[in-house]
């Protein structure tokens, strides 16, 4: 636990093992796209990390990137790919993170930047759209 370093000084449990401060979920969303981050007690347990994508074990920084719920970070198109394959009948429920399996789709009444930035990312992608509970194809 510690307090977080942007304005809102926030009381947190995150930790980012790249910078080694202690981030809010605003800071983590701003200023830590990619960085890898968890909390602070498995910093004191294991402070080693490596900054890549579980995917395709490339470099987190050299592509554009995704977090989900549960802060593993992914390049988008990695992770697009990976969803792209999934048998066409997967239901929403049926995504889940590849490194660690927790929820891939926020669930429609969870708040919170990490989520808001998850969910402008999910729905430029034509698979992810049902999982939102978005039409599939768009109005415009
Ligand atoms: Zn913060
Ligand atoms: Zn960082
Ligand atoms: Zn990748
Ligand atoms: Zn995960």
């Amino acid at each position: 636990m510690g307090l977080c370093k942007c304005p809102k000084r926030r009381v947190t449990t995150l930790f980012c093992f790249e910078h080694r401060v202690n981030v809010c979920e605003s800071c983590l969303v701003s200023a830590h796209p990619k960085c890898i981050v968890r909390s602070y007690l498995q910093w004191l347990q294991d402070s080693d990390y490596s900054p890549q994508c579980p995917l395709c074990q490339a470099p987190l920084g050299d592509r554009d990137t995704v977090r989900l719920l549960c802060y593993d970070v992914f390049h988008w198109p990695c992770l697009s790919g990976w969803a792209r394959a999934l048998p066409p009948r997967t239901a929403p429920a049926g995504h889940r993170c590849p490194q660690c399996g927790g929820a891939l789709f926020p669930p429609p009444n969870l708040q919170g930047p990490v989520a808001e930035a998850l969910r402008a990312r999910l729905r430029t992608a034509a698979w992810a759209r049902p999982g939102l509970g978005l039409p599939l194809v768009s109005d415009t």
